[in-house]
């Protein structure tokens, strides 16, 4: 039941970076080279954070040909997958070229505010986002971890191969988990240091080596908030490139109260009542306060809260 204090939330929104319509065709990609020349295929053009769009808006189009893309960009493209039979590629772009790039009336802007802002078809978001985690994962592993020997890439960007030991490379996904911890009509919220003022979101952290989500879920808990957790359920997931994890979102039940903060992990955390996060959802609270923008999975585990979802 709602009480009257509670915002109208509205329809449930899209999560950001979900939901791919590519079919990311991987048995292509040691040839995927042969079909930049294939008339449909078509490149997004990345930079770090930044991506490069066309046209005039409110929303852009981040398709260009390949001979657009490859006078903009530089190194090897990655295959992306096939979108109902067209090849997607991704080129990467010098950063430092913004400027120049605008001046020849693009639009560039980084993905954060292209997949908030609704800057492009929510379709473009997951391969956006499947590019940027490429690259920057290329961008960080140019070297062997084994010998430390140059490292050269192959399969269109989904494999490093070192030439001295012979070690293959393949790009990583690093799991995170992200809770909402929950204890009758209240949840635990916390704030990092640099989060936008009046922001809150829920705890999160990298799964450990040997642990299941489970576990993790409690320990960060217990090592960022010093609240006890019992039962904890799967909710839902999301890729974020930033730079390259997997977000899995669960609901957890707290089994203590008292928080103790580890400062060197969140600035505050402290328990907020369901009616007052109703209203930093809404972005109608008195003070200000708001919780992450609907593209992220933080939004939709409070918004479970919310809804008398638990655990
Ligand atoms: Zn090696």
């Amino acid at each position: 039941m709602s009480s009257p204090s509670r915002p109208e939330l509205g329809a449930w929104p899209a999560l950001g970076y979900v939901g791919s319509v590519l079919d990311r065709a991987a048995h292509l990609r040691a040839h995927a080279g042969d079909r930049i020349a294939d008339p449909d295929a078509r490149f997004y053009l990345l930079g770090g954070e930044l991506v490069a769009l066309k046209g005039e808006g409110p929303v852009f189009d981040p398709l260009f040909s390949a001979g657009q893309a490859q006078a903009l960009g530089r190194g090897e493209p990655l295959f992306l997958g096939l979108d109902d039979g067209a090849p997607r590629f991704a080129l990467a772009f010098d950063p430092g070229l913004r400027e120049e790039l605008e001046g020849q009336g693009l639009k560039v802007t980084d993905l954060r505010s292209i997949a908030v802002g609704g800057l492009v078809l929510p379709r473009h978001l997951p391969p956006v986002a499947c590019g940027k985690a490429l690259f920057g994962w290329h961008g960080r592993h140019g070297f062997c971890a084994n010998c430390g020997t140059a490292s050269r890439i192959l399969d269109a960007g989904w494999r490093r191969d070192c030439p001295s030991c012979g070690a293959q490379h393949f790009p990583r996904t690093d799991p995170v988990v992200i809770m909402l911890t929950a204890a009758g009509d209240h949840c635990l919220l916390g704030r990092q240091p640099h989060f936008a003022p009046g922001m809150w979101s829920c705890l999160a952290g990298f799964v450990e080596p040997g642990e299941t989500i489970e576990e993790a879920v409690r320990r960060e808990t217990a090592e960022e908030a010093g609240i006890a957790t019992g039962r904890v359920t799967y909710r839902s997931c999301q890729p974020w490139p930033f730079p390259m994890s997997l977000m899995i979102g669960c609901l957890a039940q707290a089994t203590s109260r008292d928080i103790v903060i580890d400062r060197n992990e969140l600035e505050d955390a402290r328990w907020f009542g369901r009616d007052e996060v109703a209203l930093m959802l809404a972005r109608t609270h008195p003070d200000g306060l708001f919780v992450p923008p609907p593209i992220a999975i933080a939004h939709h585990l409070i918004r479970a809260f919310v809804e008398g979802i638990d655990a």
